[in-house]
């Protein structure tokens, strides 16, 4: 009996962990398969059986392996206790508010007596499209020309710069590196403390903006976010079942997570497009942060399904331009609108840093990012400004500021 019962046990864990167990998987063999799963586990459960056949012959034998199976499936009931937590608690904790703490001193008197009062200030629109490279990475590694997309939005009297870098490579240092306007941050480690009252969120509110906000890493206090735009795959996410589930080997077999994603990128795209042709009496600030052409890849280049085991392939690289290429499409459709129905805003596009995962690339590489800015029609030249700077320039021109331009 303890025999079938350890060898169920282990096939539970396996089946219930699989995300994980996948993903170690796939650093030391990066073009792993799923359906490689089935012929894999096999084979090791056949061991298994005949080990325990081996070895489990005496009666305190099986006792021991009661033992055990009683010890794993502990260890497995915590594990989901843990992961049935982690879903339930950030849907329990309450919207704190508090008083603003470091981030407040950020704002010093001279940034803000800078600022004008002159009449109305445009519309200001912060897009970050994470993972987004710049065209000469993405020549390098993809063997994908992008400079036609680049000039298209020159025509569409959008600054490109061919040259720009982030200040940092990882998400959180970056992002929160925009936060701030300014370098607050070099490693991923130093955010953990997390951003309730960025000082760019506080300087567009005290400067009288309406603040549409989509933060899938940050959470900012409530008094500086009018609207929060709703991420639905992160939501679904939060429930229990997802974080029980979302591990299993059950996503793999139904394509789920692949749609939920889907639906959800074009929502949140759709959702910006809805705040920016929405007339309102004070100016717009929209901070934007969407994970794409970020991993997992959901789009191929006309917007179609991609298989689920390459919604992470970095080895071939049509998977991370296919769904680049889609997004420029709509970054395209977003330039033109702009044009089209409020030139006189002010829009800021770029990405957080580069790509990343491709083989043997430098650090300089992972940080050469896209970056544009529309700047009410104006021609302003940004070529090789880094996005701290290229930021730093446009909320000069929208608010009056009088920044430098900072050295990194
Ligand atoms: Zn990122």
């Amino acid at each position: 009996m303890a025999k079938g019962a350890l060898a169920a046990l282990l096939f539970m864990l396996v089946f219930m962990n699989y995300a994980p167990i996948e993903a170690c998987i796939r650093r030391l063999i990066p073009d792993w398969r799923w359906w490689r799963i089935a012929p894999t586990f096999l084979f090791l459960f056949v061991n298994l059986s005949l080990l325990q056949r081996i070895f489990i012959r005496r009666p305190e034998a099986d006792a021991n392996a009661i033992r055990i199976t009683l010890g794993i499936g502990a260890v497995f009931l915590v594990l989901t206790v843990f992961n049935a937590g982690v879903g339930i608690y950030p849907l329990i904790q309450p919207a704190r508010t508090g008083k603003p703490s470091l981030a407040t001193s950020h704002l010093s008197e001279q940034d803000s007596l800078a600022m004008k009062a002159n009449g109305k200030r445009p519309n200001f629109y912060f897009f970050i499209f994470d993972e987004y490279a710049r065209q000469d990475v993405l020549k390098k590694y993809a063997q994908y020309d992008n400079t036609p997309f680049l000039r298209s939005l020159q025509s569409k009297k959008f600054n490109v710069s061919f040259s720009s870098h982030s200040t940092a490579s990882t998400t959180r240092a970056s992002i929160g590196n925009s936060l701030y306007y300014s370098i607050q941050f070099r490693l991923e480690s130093e955010t953990m403390a997390g951003i309730k009252f960025p000082p760019l969120l506080r300087v567009f509110k005290k400067a009288g903006y309406l603040t549409y906000i989509l933060s899938p890493i940050y959470r900012f206090d409530g008094s500086l976010t009018d609207f929060m735009m709703q991420s639905a795959a992160v939501l679904s996410s939060l429930s229990i079942e997802k974080t029980v589930l979302e591990k299993s080997f059950i996503a793999y077999l139904q394509a789920v997570g692949n749609e939920a994603i889907r639906t959800d990128r074009l929502s949140l795209l759709e959702q910006a497009v809805a705040i920016m042709g929405k007339p309102q009496k004070d100016p717009k600030f929209l901070f934007f942060h969407i994970l794409i052409p970020h991993e997992p890849f959901v789009f191929d280049e006309n917007g179609g399904a991609v298989a689920y085991e390459n919604m992470n392939n970095w080895i071939n690289a049509k998977y991370y331009t296919g769904q680049l290429r889609f997004l420029s499409a709509k970054i395209g459709e977003l330039a033109s609108m702009i044009l089209r129905s409020d030139p006189d805003a002010v829009v800021l596009m770029q990405s957080d840093h580069g790509a990343r995962a491709f083989g043997g690339m430098n650090e300089e590489e992972r940080r050469a990012s896209f970056n544009c800015l529309y700047l009410r029609g104006q021609d302003m030249n940004i070529e090789g400004l880094s996005t701290i700077n290229t930021l730093r320039l446009a909320m000069n021109h929208a608010l009056g500021l009088k920044l430098k331009m900072l050295e990194d």
